[in-house]
């Protein structure tokens, strides 16, 4: 076959976000996911077997247009249960939603660690002990498999409620998977504010590289610790007992962390998120983030144990937030005052200037101590002048 004949899902390079739904829609089955040298998936299209039906074309959050997202309501709100606060990366808005969900009757879908914690994984949560798996936010491209469409699909098709949650593309792919289904009132989908997702293949080797410098493989994984609060969340590892030692956590500030500050200079991201097809545009019902510098635009919503920027993108979204609003501290807000620490919220993050460079050695097999030996995401001396020459400023400012 020619490439002609191929869909366009074969042709998007970087701007497929590879949700997979794709994958899902195909009725053939020609299109499997699969890692690239960066450990993003991609889809790959069996051309002989393709029939030119368009189902992968009409799933596709990168190809055509969608509607802009609406919006109802702006919270602030951070949970009661102090427990379920902690346990959460913000305010733990969706636990209490994927909670409600399941008393219903309903299944939650979300991202939670798999190959022990070497990589991450979209699963079906039916019982509330599941829950804890689909917590938290891991900062590494999660994968969505066919098998989680369908269940999102046999559930609605036999009256069960759902709430699916990911990244604003990974929601965009759902919606587009289930076509017409999505409008149902027993599906509510969830979307997180997205600074875009790191490469799978940097996260797999930086395990493995903090599992041989602590002396244990790592088992459990938690990205958000608040130990040193919300504001100074850190990197939480523990790992197995190696050969002489004991099994051990250690904990790093988030901005010590070598992986971590890698994420946020925006050198490891898929493509795609530089230009991302999805913001504000998924058809999510509800959208989840941090409330960073709510301190400054509310100060007395500020906890250090976490708050969460909620919108309300549609009414179905407005009434599953109305149920659990009794579960919360909470006060109106709006996006004047979530945008200001949140550009994400709406706009891509711009490429770290050296990723081609940064990206082409973790493709060539670079090792993790070569690599951070080469770029260490430290803040410059002159960055850090100016930044010192900022707080010295505000000071001033609030002492007149
Ligand atoms: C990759 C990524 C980037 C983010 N960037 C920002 C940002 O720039 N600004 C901001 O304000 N907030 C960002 N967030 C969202 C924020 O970290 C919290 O996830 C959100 O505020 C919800 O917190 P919570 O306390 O309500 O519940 P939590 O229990 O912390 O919620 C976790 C939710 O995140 C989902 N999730 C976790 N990891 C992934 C993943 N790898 N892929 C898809 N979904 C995932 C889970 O399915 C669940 O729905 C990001 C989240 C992720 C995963
Ligand atoms: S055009 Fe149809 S048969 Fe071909 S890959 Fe897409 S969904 Fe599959
Ligand atoms: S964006 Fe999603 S649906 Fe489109 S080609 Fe990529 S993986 Fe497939
Ligand atoms: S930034 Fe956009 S393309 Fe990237 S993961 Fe987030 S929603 Fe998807």
């Amino acid at each position: 076959m020619s490439n002609k004949l191929l869909p366009q899902i074969a042709f998007l390079n970087g701007a497929c976000c590879g949700c997979g739904a794709c994958a899902a829609a195909c009725p053939k089955g020609c299109v499997a996911m699969e890692p690239d040298a960066w450990g993003f998936p991609r889809p790959s299209v069996d051309a002989g077997a393709c029939v030119g039906c368009g189902a992968c074309e009409r799933a596709c959050p990168a190809l055509g247009e969608r509607a802009a997202d609406g919006l109802e309501r702006v919270l602030w709100a951070r949970s009661r249960d102090e427990g379920e606060l902690v346990r959460s990366s913000s305010g733990g808005v969706f636990g209490l939603l994927a909670r409600r969900a399941l008393a219903e009757g309903g299944l939650v879908a979300g991202a939670a660690w798999a190959d022990g914690c070497g990589s991450v994984r979209h699963v079906v949560v039916e019982e509330e002990s599941g829950l804890d798996s689909v917590m938290r936010s891991k900062y590494v491209q999660s994968s969505v498999g066919p098998e989680v469409y369908r269940a999102v699909q046999d559930a609605l098709r036999s009256g069960r409620r759902v709430l699916f949650s990911g990244t604003a593309c990974q929601v965009a792919g759902m919606r587009g998977y289930l076509g017409r289904l999505a409008g149902s009132e027993l599906f509510l989908a969830v979307d997180v504010i997205c600074h875009g997702v790191p490469s799978p293949e940097l996260w797999r080797r930086w395990v493995e590289h903090v599992g041989a410098r602590e002396g244990g493989a790592v088992t459990s994984v938690n990205m958000r610790g608040k130990e040193a609060g919300w504001l100074s969340f850190s990197e939480r590892y523990e790992c197995a007992a190696g050969e002489g030692g004991d099994g051990h956590t250690c904990s790093t500030v988030f901005n010590e962390d070598w992986y971590m500050r890698a994420f946020l200079a925006n050198v490891s991201l898929r493509p795609s998120c530089f230009s991302c097809p999805a913001k504000r545009s998924s058809g999510s019902d509800v959208t989840l983030g941090d409330f960073w510098g709510v301190q400054a635009q509310q100060p007395e919503a500020f906890d250090d144990r976490g708050v969460s920027a909620v919108l309300a993108n549609t009414p179905k979204g407005a009434a599953a937030l109305e149920a659990v609003l009794p579960g919360f501290e909470w006060g109106e807000s709006s996006l004047e005052r979530v945008l200001p620490g949140n550009p994400c919220l709406t706009g891509s993050v711009r490429p770290y200037r050296d990723r081609e460079a940064f990206m082409a050695a973790l493709a060539g097999g670079a090792s993790i101590p070569d690599m951070m030996r080469r770029w260490s995401f430290e803040p410059g001396l002159r960055q850090r002048v100016v930044s010192k020459a900022k707080g010295v400023a505000k000071r001033l400012l609030r002492r007149a």
